[in-house]
């Protein structure tokens, strides 16, 4: 796929390596992560969107109703916020983040699956 063919807008989105959650990079620092901010403070803290999210990802998937969707449910994703979620993200979160989330009991499943297949 050329990049051409992709609309302007749609050119800066980037996938929370956390929860998968796509938005544009602005959307990302202006707002943080819906999901995770609590753990990954990207809210006015453009290193942290850069460090956090990635430009590579798979697949996207528009959630409307997390509660009764199957596709959240193979995704993991049920109890997150309505949104663009990616299929897979490529990247990983930085080593300090995910001691961070672990001390929090927050479980961190990579969004990375193109290496499980
Ligand atoms: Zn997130």
């Amino acid at each position: 796929m050329s990049l051409e063919t992709v609309p302007k807008d749609l050119r800066n989105l980037r996938a929370c390596l956390l929860c998968s959650l796509v938005k544009t990079f602005e959307q990302f620092e202006f707002d943080g992560c819906e999901n995770c901010d609590e753990y990954l403070h990207m809210k006015n803290n453009s290193d942290a969107v850069y460090e956090c999210t990635s430009a590579n990802f798979d697949g996207l998937i528009a959630m409307m109703s997390p509660e009764d969707s199957w596709v959240a449910k193979w995704q993991r994703v049920e109890r997150f916020t309505k949104g663009c979620y990616a299929v897979s993200v490529t990247g990983a979160l930085p080593p300090g983040i995910v001691r961070e989330l672990r001390a929090k009991g927050r479980a961190y499943n990579p969004r990375d699956v193109s290496e499980r297949v």
